[in-house]
């Protein structure tokens, strides 16, 4: 049993003899030291699939029809959770609320209820097939449980800092939304692995939206890389939100994640759920 340790002087403290007695809880050499050998994975089977608001759900019924069937599919085999996007009506409301001035973690409140109209929808839709729509609170801890029970749950994907959202480097809108909330998430779950379904194969040196069609065959396209090769290219456009690649060096679980197509391939769900090498891997080296 923890020992009471009381301080050698008139308004000494009461501690308790721990690792932690007496620590700011702030010194590097300190925490360091605080690492867990091996990190415990809550929800080891889970497989986390982030799908896209603006790349995927807004597309409506052609684009998510197909998936959909993949996804019922890759259920009988594999435990899913899906976390949706926000899309073009999160784009909507932020673009009025940096014109009133609003704050990162405002915007992020009002995003956030966007990502959650899709999960309402893609649960809806995924209904009769064991789709639920849950909570990012305590919901989260009966993942497993849901999928074993042979539920699809689906959440919204913005991390819910809400008012609490860090001040961005560039700008104003809330740099952790639903990419970074998938990684997040995954990462303290233990997820066994975390695939972004969007509408390129993955990541190219830039945009291939906005390079003229002529271009896009000339454009680089990486199949594999680290997460610290990406940080030194210092591109000005990612495919996925930015403060994920920070992430993904820090993480203690989560070591890569993929990238795929699954617009026009939503094939390539149930690929990437077997381990196989469909869109970009980005991996921590
Ligand atoms: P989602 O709705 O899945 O969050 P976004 O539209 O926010 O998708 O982001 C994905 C889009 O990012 C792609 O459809 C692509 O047009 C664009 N993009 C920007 N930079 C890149 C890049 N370097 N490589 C690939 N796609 C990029
Ligand atoms: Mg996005």
């Amino acid at each position: 049993m923890a020992r009471l340790i009381k301080e050698k002087n008139e308004k000494g403290r009461l501690h308790i003899d721990s690792l932690l007695m007496g620590e700011s809880l702030v010194s590097k050499d300190f925490l360091q030291r605080t690492k867990a050998k091996e990190q415990f994975r809550m929800h080891p089977d889970i497989n986390v699939l982030k799908i896209g608001g603006q790349s995927i759900i807004d597309r409506g019924r052609k684009a998510l029809l197909p998936i959909i069937d993949v996804l019922v599919q890759a259920k009988e085999k594999y435990k899913i959770l899906l976390m949706t996007g926000g899309g073009s009506r999160a784009r909507h409301v932020y673009h009025i609320g940096i014109d009133l001035g609003m704050s990162p973690g405002i915007l992020s409140k009002l995003g956030d209820r966007v990502a959650w109209q899709n999960a309402i929808m893609l649960a809806v839709v995924l209904s009769k097939y064991g789709g639920i729509k849950i909570s990012t609170g305590d919901d989260l801890q009966q993942l497993t449980m849901y999928c074993q029970l042979g539920y699809i749950p689906i959440t919204e994907g913005i991390p819910p800092y809400g008012l609490f959202e860090h001040p961005p480097e560039h700008g104003s809108i809330p740099p952790h939304r639903t990419d970074c909330g998938a990684f997040l998430l995954a990462e303290n779950i233990g997820a066994r692995s975390l695939i972004y379904l969007k509408d390129e194969a993955g990541l190219y040196e830039s945009d291939p939206k906005k390079v003229k069609k002529a271009d896009r065959k000339r454009l680089r396209y990486f199949d594999r890389i680290s997460a610290r090769e990406l940080l030194k290219l210092d591109l000005d456009d990612l495919v996925i939100e930015r403060p994920i690649i920070h992430f993904l060096q820090k993480a203690q679980s989560i070591k890569e994640l993929q990238i795929i197509d699954a617009l026009r391939h939503p094939e390539h769900i149930l690929a990437a759920l077997e381990g196989k090498h469909v869109g970009t891997i980005i991996y921590q080296d």
